[in-house]
């Protein structure tokens, strides 16, 4: 079974660091002042925000203030800082750098939801292995990745950066990072990764971010903590604590969080890192009375490492000095710092070569990789009457939307070189420009973008930075563009439509009450359509949009996310059929808004044919999605058969082996998903109507059957019961089902006794 696109590593090993960096660790500590000692725990800006950071970090960093910077993505300064460090500080601890490197440096890789619909771990595994090599010939030993946040509501932004709404499939894009950053245990050539938001931040109320997340244990531990425990599990050597309060308790000064589960229930050794700014706002959350009372109400939770507020460095000397503070718990949060750094082997190369950083990124083998893992993430919702894959017959072809040809947002948000303002450094590959070069000169091709998308409010960055937005366009400009649309399509003999969202639509901050497509682009979709010509539309977005007429108008829909740096390429590969598309959807897709939260794995269903009274449904909209969660479609067609059990009946403590048979019943060679769902009947609390336990990515050639095989045993059967606060496989019926989507019907039933 050839089940994944690249080599998956092995696992992690444990302990997190070895005894001989856990031993050069506690004697550095034993010759540290206390000053030095929360100076290691003090991460400090790299780069000046007015308003927010007033100087670079270089005196801080010669008296021994600073033990790790982020927010620089520049070897050269990262290595005048480091000289600093190791020249000039007494003890001559070097800086740990860390960046938000999430899906790439200068090769850019889709977006993580993206890589999550590829439902191949091995995809993210791959393309963070490269990231992290390209961070390290950088400079930067640590990334702020992977988000492992649950996310179950599409208003939410950063969706886009996590791996969608299931704990199971989450689980294993989590594993995959830290796989991809840290290798199989952490050392002198790992990126080290940083597990974030612990935890519940994906639940924000009305998908606002930041906003209070209320999460009760059962979910926390059933839904929310999966995927932060399998990281862990995974040898993650750092978390990073959430900005939101958890049930009224802010997530970065919250015991239950940073000791109780991550330290004494999971034995997390590593170090865990505040959100930026997060401890000073502990404040504003009502939560602290004042600096002071912030970094001793963080540190007394567990936590290790202060982003860029400079609370810890402002107060903590003080609360040692006043007993407030033991020296054994600030010994504690120093500790794993240095013994990570050890690991890293930052003492021994504290420096980056530079002059062979360029050659790292611009590898062009990176460029194929992410062009592959573009092509692999991508989802086609719908293909009418064989649309795609299309030809190049085509002599007229009119391309429309503001997205065709953006080299902005291609990428999506998250990217190293473009994060500060600055200009990205490479050069995406637009659907616009790709297919210029695909149909040549033989072909005519009209391009309308109509009016570039901008937000209704400023993006953070753009406030912080001083963008400046596009106003609105004038009701003359809209029935401009509106004219040229009809223009070009009734013109053509094809029409490719590549619309979404502007990348700084989704992302931090970038919450959204409406799905529509923002702007004229439905408007614009519309005349196209009405030009009776065969239509495409491409989706460049960060999360489900609101396309509930095209998907009943428009022939065919790829879903493309954000595609990265070949994202054009790569989207031609798939319209063209070079690549057949295989990836499905890692969140339910709402038909409307008011449907979200929308997930697939709640308690009672929805559908009325199966709960005719008391039924959880809406008057005027249907309660189901528009595309279910694992939905994807292929230029082939599969069938799913002979689901089998090795044990129809097994005991608690044991396991059986699920076979399902796949066979591909078109013409030409595809990828098929095998998803596996169960619900437990009855038991001490209502389970989830379906939830995933299993799912493998099987390539086959036409006629061909491939056996696909999973095991249920503890850990897929198991669950957290609010009855008995604990984890348990409760005898009972199991449902069993097996096929392409969560709506598979092929069915059987495990029976598990005492
Ligand atoms: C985000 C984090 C990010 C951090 C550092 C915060 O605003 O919430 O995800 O890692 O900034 O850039």
């Amino acid at each position: 079974v050839t089940a994944t696109l690249f080599s998956i590593a092995a696992q992690a090993q444990n302990p997190l660091v070895s005894p001989e960096s856990q031993r050069r660790a506690k004697e550095l500590l034993r010759k540290m002042t206390v000053d030095e000692k929360v100076g290691q725990l003090n991460q400090s800006s790299g780069i000046v925000m007015p308003g927010f950071v007033d100087q670079k970090p270089d005196d801080m960093i010669a008296k021994g203030e600073v033990g790790s910077i982020l927010w620089l993505n520049n070897t050269k300064e990262i290595n005048r800082l480091q000289h600093i460090a190791v020249d000039q500080s007494r003890l001559h601890i070097p800086i740990l750098f860390a960046f938000d490197v999430i899906h790439g440096w200068r090769t850019v890789f889709p977006v993580p939801l993206a890589m999550a619909s590829s439902w191949d771990p091995s995809v993210e595994e791959a393309a963070q292995k490269e990231a992290g090599e390209d961070a390290r010939a950088a400079g930067i030993r640590w990334t702020f990745t992977p988000m492992v946040d649950i996310a179950r509501d599409s208003r939410w932004g950063r969706i886009m950066e996590g791996a969608g709404e299931d704990p199971y499939l989450g689980s294993a894009m989590a594993r995959a990072q830290v796989y991809g950053f840290q290798g199989k245990s952490l050392g002198p050539d790992s990126e080290l990764v940083s597990v974030k938001h612990f935890a519940g931040y994906g639940a924000a109320e009305g998908g606002r971010d930041y906003d209070s997340s209320y999460i009760p244990e059962v979910l926390m531990q059933n839904v929310y903590l999966k995927p932060f425990h399998a990281a862990e599990q995974a040898g993650a050597g750092n978390f990073m604590s959430a900005y939101m309060d958890l049930n009224d308790v802010p997530a970065t000064g919250n015991r239950w969080l940073l000791t109780d589960v991550l330290r004494k229930d999971w034995g997390f050794q590593g170090f865990v890192v505040s959100d930026a700014f997060a401890v000073a706002s502990l404040q504003v959350h009502g939560f602290a009375a004042d600096p002071a009372d912030a970094a001793l109400k963080a540190i007394n939770a567990g936590l290790n490492m202060d982003m860029a507020s400079l609370t810890y460095t402002h107060n903590l000397a003080k609360l040692v000095a006043e007993g407030k503070v033991s020296e054994a718990t600030l010994d504690k949060a120093v500790l794993p710092i240095l013994a990570i750094k050890y690991q890293l082997g930052l003492f021994d190369h504290p420096y980056v070569d530079d002059t062979k950083t360029d050659a790292v990124l611009d590898r062009p083998e990176g460029l194929a990789l992410e062009r592959k893992i573009a092509a692999r993430s991508m989802v086609l919702l719908r293909n009418e009457n064989h649309t795609l894959p299309l030809t190049t017959s085509a002599k007229k072809i009119a391309v429309i939307g503001p997205l065709a040809d953006s080299i902005h947002d291609i990428e999506g948000g998250w990217t190293v070189e473009g994060l500060f303002g600055g200009p990205a450094k490479s050069h995406p590959v637009t659907v616009l420009a790709t297919l210029k070069s695909r149909y040549g000169a033989n072909a005519e091709i009209t391009f309308v973008p109509g009016p570039q998308l901008s937000r209704v409010f400023p993006s953070m960055l753009d406030a912080l930075t001083g963008v400046k937005q596009v106003p609105p366009p004038t009701e003359a400009e809209k029935a401009d563009w509106i004219n040229k649309t009809k223009a070009a399509t009734a013109d053509a003999d094809l029409v490719i439509a590549v619309m979404g969202e502007a990348a700084s639509m989704s992302g931090e901050a970038a919450s959204q009450a409406s799905m529509a497509l923002p702007g004229i682009q439905q408007e614009m979709l519309e005349t196209a359509v009405a030009s009776g010509k065969p239509v495409v539309l491409v989706l460049e977005n960060g999360r489900p949009l609101d396309i509930t007429w095209a998907s009943e108008h428009v022939p065919a829909i790829l879903e493309a996310w954000y595609p990265g740096t070949e994202g054009g390429n790569a989207v031609a590969d798939v319209l063209f059929g070079d690549v057949n598309p295989g990836g499905k959807l890692p969140v339910s897709w709402a038909r409307s808004v008011g449907q979200e939260p929308l997930y697939y794995n709640h308690n009672l269903t929805h559908e009325p044919e199966d709960r005719p009274t008391f039924t959880s449904r809406y008057w005027d909209v249907e309660s189901k999605p528009l595309y279910v969660f694992g939905y994807g479609l292929s230029y082939t067609s599969f069938n799913f058969s002979n689901l089998r059990l090795s044990h129809d009946h097994i005991r608690a403590s044991e396991s059986t082996e699920v076979s399902v048979d796949v066979t591909n019943t078109g013409s030409v060679a595809g990828d098929a998903v095998a998803e596996l769902y169960i619900h437990q009947r009855a038991g001490s609390a209502s389970r989830p109507v379906r939830q995933l336990e299993g799912f493998e990515r099987v390539t086959l050639k036409p006629g061909e059957t491939q056996t696909v095989k999973f095991t249920l045993g503890k850990d897929e059967l198991e669950f957290w019961s609010p009855q008995t606060k604990a984890w348990g496989v409760e005898p009972g019926a199991f449902d069993v089902w097996a096929g392409g989507d969560s709506k598979a019907s092929l069915n059987t039933l495990l029976t598990v006794t005492q």
